[in-house]
């Protein structure tokens, strides 16, 4: 029966993954945090102009990615695709241009109607960042160095790159795109035909086609260092001195583009090859006329996201947990006892496994098997004369302890593994 599997691009969490998506969601919260940014969440769905009129029409997302559905009431609504046109309605709806700077982190499900592969769902999670406020190259590397940082913790940064490059101010995009225009006009037979809207549109954005016709022409295509004016030129030396003072290594990468309509200087990428097509993980640039192009105040911004699932591929290492303490009655007379002993030790803080199926060696084998850290058993002879017995998984040793004196005894095994 179709409806009994998860529809396509879509994928249940089971613990294993969840307990890496928390690892890295609240690892990157609490680093985020060091740089002053607070969590917020925006709602899942907004009303469709959100992303129609900022992502820009030409985009992937805006042509052919979108969740967009009529409700109830007639209203189109869309699913939220990515969380910056989200955080920006925010900041307008609230009239929090007042109170600048602002520093943001989320952490959420995404939606997006392309071609299910490794590391590319239909609904998938991003972790993301965004400072508003400030037009400095500092806050473009303000957000670099966050997302750096959280690379470098989650110990997978060997893998992984950052690319970044300048789209130069308004000034210097014009310029560019004239020349472009010319060049893929020139080309336009060998355009696909995406492309060849966009030539129109926006040209920019065929430098991101993922066409490969369209990339044979890209690599031809005059580069955009060439036409920066001075005060781009001087925004992107600064980022990219400031870089090199926090000892982050990058490569100018002068084809890398942003695929939305809003990102001008600084753009980036960390990328990976790891994982095949789907090798950046995270992504992020400079958005200065978004919140003006939106209907609020003329507000720069900066930021990025990133993919739970493609950074979970990456990691290594299980994340740590706190392993388990098995409370096992001998027999059903203990019950009581087990039950209220376990609820004593949770409220103390220990992590507590209950066993009641099957005879004393199925519960301890099972007991081992949650990779429990130590079983506390009740047996009826030793609890009359006051005692549990108490089995160390880790060395096998089988010792006693006062049932008055249990939580000092289990002390030494509330460990992480
Ligand atoms: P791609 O070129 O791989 O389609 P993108 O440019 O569309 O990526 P962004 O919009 O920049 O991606 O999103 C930021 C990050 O979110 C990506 O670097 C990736 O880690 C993740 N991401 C984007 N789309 C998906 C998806 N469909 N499934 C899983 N992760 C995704
Ligand atoms: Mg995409």
């Amino acid at each position: 029966m179709a409806c009994l599997q998860p529809v396509r691009g879509t994928h249940d969490i089971l613990p294993k993954e969840f307990r890496l998506h928390r690892f890295i969601g609240d690892l990157a919260a609490s680093i985020a945090e060091r740089f002053g940014f607070e969590e917020i969440e925006t709602p899942i769905f907004e009303f469709s102009e959100v992303f129609e009129r900022t992502l820009g029409d030409t985009s992937d997302i805006v042509t052919k990615e979108m969740y967009t559905f009529q409700d109830k009431s007639g209203e189109s609504l869309t699913l939220r695709p990515e969380g910056t046109a989200g955080v920006s309605r925010m900041i307008i709806s609230n009239g929090l241009t007042q109170k600048l700077p602002l520093k943001y982190f989320y952490r959420g499900p995404m939606f997006r109607y392309e071609r299910p592969q490794k590391g590319r769902y239909r609904q998938f999670h991003q972790i993301g960042v965004e400072l508003l406020g400030i037009s400095q190259p500092q806050a473009d590397v303000e957000v670099i160095a966050l997302a750096n940082m959280l690379l470098k913790a989650l110990e997978v940064s060997g893998n992984i790159t950052l690319e970044i490059n300048t789209l130069g101010n308004l000034v210097s995009r014009n310029h560019y795109r004239k020349v472009l225009v010319d060049y893929f006009n020139d080309h336009r037979e060998d355009l696909s035909e995406d492309s060849i809207l966009r030539l129109d549109k926006n040209p920019l954005r065929i430098l991101d086609s993922k066409d490969p016709g369209d990339r044979k022409l890209i690599e031809r295509a005059p580069i955009f260092n060439k036409y920066l004016d001075s005060e781009s030129e001087i925004f992107f030396a600064s980022v990219c001195r400031k870089l090199d003072a926090l000892s982050i290594s990058y490569h100018v990468n002068e084809r890398l583009v942003r695929g939305l309509d809003y990102y001008g200087h600084t753009a980036f990428e960390f990328k990976t090859d790891a994982l095949g097509a789907q090798g950046t993980v995270l992504a992020g640039g400079r958005y200065d006329g978004l919140i003006a192009q939106m209907g609020g105040h003329d507000t720069p911004g900066v930021g990025w996201a990133a993919g739970l699932e493609r950074l979970s591929l990456l990691i290594k290492k299980e994340p740590t947990r706190k392993r388990p303490i098995a409370i096992i009655p001998v027999a059903t007379e203990q019950h009581d006892l087990a039950i209220s002993i376990a609820n004593r030790m949770r409220e103390e803080g220990y992590n507590i496994e209950l066993a009641y199926q099957g005879n004393l060696s199925k519960r301890l084998k099972r007991a081992n098997r949650l990779s429990c850290r130590a079983a506390v058993i009740l047996g009826g002879d030793e609890l009359e004369r006051g005692k549990v017995g108490i089995r160390d998984f880790d060395s096998g040793e089988q010792m006693e302890a006062e049932l008055g004196a249990l939580s000092s005894s289990l002390l030494k095994f509330n460990s992480d593994c």
